[in-house]
């Protein structure tokens, strides 16, 4: 049998029935040109060889497995063990995905990166980039997360970033992606749209998956060395769904791994309250690509809520929903709560403080461990928590 990620998706970037690239008129050349590209490049020594040394001497790759003994004893079951995406340079997988598109706008002759942000994790990530191969950054971000997101802004403007408000509509995220594609249009023949997880039009989610299966060969290799086995179970928090399909992609020919998707149910299961979208969504249509999406009684995007602003998205990437239909992921979810006790137990027990994002995949690791005593878990510990120690700390405290 051919290896998943060499059939999958297809062509014209569908995964099934998901995918595939429903673009204005003006950008379909543009995105003609960046498939040639990337075919090209994706198989080319130097395009491989050139991301091998940064991901090496600027990123600090590999980054290690922790076992977590502590947390692996009070849980009482099976053994956890966390990736550290969190000790990535920038302090987060984002990074691996956003070098790769930087390096391919470098090989493409452009000379701008242009990008929405919400939290503003992404809009760093891909400034660090621009600065490191000397390329313009122009990131647009809605103007209630520019003063939600202060040190955020500070560092994109150290890192030589451009920052464009946005203050149309709710002046969010959704806002941001509007203004920058705008924008991306206007420049598209010198400039390069870095998105910033396995979402929008084909190929962007092959990309991304595939700049970040890096997360997933280091883990089965790393795995295999520490214990002689492979993992029983492999989990990571899904919002775009990129540091996921990261871990994943080291273990999908291995059919007795289970893969576990963890989305967000916030505060509850009722629309509005969470963004658990594989778990409560419809397909549709959003953002140029079909998926799975979270809809209201009108058929718009619906609002959605969750404690780590990461996983904040209407949608999901679109190779996700295939997963899920072919059954060879399961997607579960954990709320607010959990995730935050798992943030809590994972800083003052085994000395790490995750991004509230990651501590999603946490939750779902210490509540299965229980029942599967003598197996293994694999989470993608996907960031670290410095940007949420001040909101963790003003609104909930220390912890028990
Ligand atoms: C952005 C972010 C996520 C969510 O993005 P995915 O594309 O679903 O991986 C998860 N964890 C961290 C630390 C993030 O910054």
């Amino acid at each position: 049998m051919k290896p998943y990620l060499k059939t999958t998706p297809d062509r014209d970037g569908f995964f099934g029935e998901y995918g595939g690239a429903m673009l204005p008129p003006p950008l379909v050349p543009h995105f003609a040109e960046i498939c040639d590209a990337y075919d090209r490049l994706s198989k080319s020594a130097e395009f491989i060889n050139d991301l091998r040394y940064i991901r090496k001497h600027f990123q600090g790759r590999p980054t290690p497995i922790s076992h977590l003994r502590n947390l692996s004893d009070m849980a009482g079951g099976a053994q956890i063990y966390a990736k550290r995406e969190d000790l990535n340079h920038t302090g987060a997988h984002k990074l691996n995905h956003c070098m790769a598109e930087a390096l391919l706008a470098k090989h493409m002759g452009k000379t701008k990166l242009i990008a929405e942000t919400g939290a503003g994790q992404h809009g760093v990530a891909l400034a660090t980039a621009a600065a490191y191969f000397g390329m313009e950054c122009e990131i647009h971000m809605g103007e209630v997360d520019i003063a939600k997101e202060a040190p955020n802004v500070v560092r994109m403007k150290l890192l030589g970033a451009t920052v464009v408000p946005v203050g149309e509509g709710a002046k969010t995220l959704k806002e941001a992606v509007d203004s920058a594609f705008g924008s991306y249009i206007d420049q598209a023949d010198h400039a390069l749209f870095g998105i910033g997880s396995v979402v929008g039009p084909h190929p962007f989610p092959m990309m991304v998956r595939d700049f970040q299966k890096i997360v997933g060969i280091e883990s089965r290799e790393q795995f295999v060395d520490m214990t002689g086995e492979l993992p029983d179970m492999v989990t990571a928090c899904v919002g775009g769904g990129s540091n996921a399909m990261g871990i994943f992609s080291g273990f999908f020919d291995d059919e007795d791994v289970a893969l576990y998707g963890v989305e967000p149910l916030g505060t509850s299961s009722k629309l509005g309250d969470h963004a658990a979208t594989l778990t409560y969504g419809q397909d549709g249509d959003i953002h140029g690509f079909r998926s799975k999406i979270l809809v209201d009684e009108n058929g718009n995007p619906a609002p959605v809520n969750t404690l780590a602003s990461g996983l904040d998205y209407p949608g999901v990437g679109p190779e996700h929903a295939y997963l899920q239909k072919t059954g060879r992921v399961t997607y579960s979810t954990a709320d607010d709560k959990e995730s935050l006790d798992a943030f809590y137990k994972l800083s003052r027990h085994e000395g790490i403080i995750p991004a509230l994002e990651s501590a999603h995949a946490v939750a779902f690791a210490l509540r299965e461990a229980k029942n599967h005593p003598g197996k293994s878990i694999l989470l993608n510990l996907s960031g670290r928590g410095d940007k949420d120690i001040d909101y963790v700390t003003e609104t909930y405290g220390y912890g028990e």
